[in-house]
């Protein structure tokens, strides 16, 4: 790896969001970064051909799936990088979240304003979102090595090196290795010691995302709610499932989101989906019944780790490597994203020479605030899935609270490192017992 700025090296395994995120911040930072990614190409999708074919996603993407936000927090990192024109165009823009018991009865309307807090949101699909963020990546000239499977990971106090083998075999160095690696994480395993048992949640979830011409939204009566005034967010729900359906790019395109209880078996398959809503709210069918197709997702819960880092502090998990989220926070990216900003802050500061104690102050940094926000997503999911018919009142909103979103990773990072790293130094370093997952 050549030199930089700051003659930081970092490897970074994973280009998903928290990948990017990290190999971004630390370019800007001036550290050396390399990243390596097992999927071999991550395709530039025409417009032509986005969208409309839901499957073509899911082979093309390693990182799969469809819409995905990202909130403030994340929303004014990715316009301080300059992206902000380009995101807004790809984009949904609903104006407001209509909630409905699952009989069709109006909860609420909550707005959603966008800039709030001085930041915009990004609601779009995610495989569109992360290209650009890719393609920014590229453009920064961070060096991107497809079709790299990390098999191993190893780490040396005398030499305060760490670093990764390839399946060809090929060992590569660092000062730090990142695994930005997602929920299957294997060096989740090197770090910890051992394996950690992930538990099913009790809930899956379906989701689609479509062209809303092509499969006829937009002139069926029951469903052209979803695009007539363009774009639209509509929330359905009930005992133990609930239900989201929004259009993007003025109403163009249609994502579908069930949640529920239970155990379900991939693929998924629309009837089994419309089996679930048969008493509901008779749109909820109509707009399932427009899906070409779904994706079924179990989704499984990670008790909170006992730490990120490994022995040395020369090896750390950020992303869904290290903290996993359920749907319901809405924040699993954005979080993933302010990971890697933080830790750039604190390479910066501690220097070189540092490295370990980065990796320490990062992580007493970053640990709380996860785990308040994974909390949020199980509250925001135990509320969804306990409505009755004729509820009505604010206190079903999707949690917008000012201590998440107002929030600067980068500038909070500048903040409190100093503070945090004399903490470690004197007082040794202990992170806190947190609850588990429920
Ligand atoms: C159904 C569902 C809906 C969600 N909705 C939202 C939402 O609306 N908003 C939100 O913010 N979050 C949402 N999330 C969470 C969000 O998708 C994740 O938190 C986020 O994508 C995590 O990014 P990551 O980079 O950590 O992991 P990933 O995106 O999984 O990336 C990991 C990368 O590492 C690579 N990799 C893995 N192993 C190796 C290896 N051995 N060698 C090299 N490379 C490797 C993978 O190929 C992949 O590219 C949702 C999650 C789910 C399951």
């Amino acid at each position: 790896m050549s030199e930089s700025n700051t003659n930081i090296q970092v490897i970074i395994v994973g280009a998903g969001y928290a990948g990017l995120g990290c190999a971004i911040e630390c370019k800007r930072k001036g550290h050396c970064v390399l990243v390596v990614e097992k999927v071999d190409e991550l395709k530039v999708l025409g417009e032509a051909s986005w969208i409309s074919s839901f499957d073509q996603f899911l082979t093309i993407f390693a990182l799969t799936g469809d819409v995905i936000s990202l909130g403030p927090n994340a929303g004014r990192i990715l316009a301080r990088w300059g992206l902000h024109d380009e995101l807004w165009d790809i984009c949904g823009h609903a104006p407001e979240l209509r909630l409905h018991d699952y009989q069709g009865g109006l909860i609420q309307v909550q707005p959603l304003p966008s800039p709030i807090f001085g930041a915009h949101s990004y609601n779009g699909h995610r495989a569109l979102i992360h290209d650009v963020i890719f393609r920014h990546a590229v453009s920064l000239g961070i060096d991107i090595r497809m079709g790299q499977d990390v098999v191993d990971y190893w780490e040396d106090d005398d030499t305060q090196k760490a670093g990764i083998v390839l399946s060809s075999g090929e060992k590569l160095e660092a000062d730090l290795v990142v695994a930005a690696d997602g929920i299957k994480s294997q060096a989740r395993q090197y770090v910890l010691g051992y394996r950690d048992q992930p538990r099913p949640s009790g809930y899956a979830i379906y989701r689609a995302w479509f062209e809303a011409t092509e499969q006829g939204v937009d002139t069926d009566p029951v469903t052209d709610f979803l695009c007539k005034d363009g774009d639209a967010l509509y929330g359905w729900i009930g005992q133990d499932v609930h239900m989201l359906a929004s259009s993007a790019r003025g109403g163009k395109s249609i994502s579908d989101n069930n949640y529920v209880a239970g155990c379900w078996s991939a693929p998924g398959h629309i009837e089994e989906v419309l089996e679930i809503v048969k008493e509901w709210d008779p749109r909820c069918a109509a707009v399932i019944s427009k899906a070409p197709s779904c994706v079924d997702w179990k989704l499984i819960v990670h008790d909170p780790l006992p730490t990120w880092i490994s022995k040395t502090g020369r090896l750390l998990l950020i992303g869904d490597a290290a903290h996993p989220f359920l749907p319901s926070s809405v924040q699993g990216a954005s979080q993933a994203i302010e990971d890697g900003v933080t830790l750039a802050v604190a390479l910066s500061l501690a220097g070189k020479d540092r490295v370990p104690l980065a990796a320490r102050t990062w992580e007493a940094i970053r640990y709380e605030r996860v785990r308040e926000t994974q909390l949020m997503g199980e509250t925001t999911r135990d509320k969804w899935h306990r409505a009755e018919v004729g509820d009505k009142g604010a206190g079903f909103d999707l949690p917008m609270p000012e201590w998440l979103l107002a929030f600067d990773a980068e500038a909070h990072a500048y903040s409190v490192f100093d503070g945090t790293a004399k903490n470690i130094m004197e007082n040794g370093y202990q992170l806190p017992s947190l609850k588990a997952t429920s």
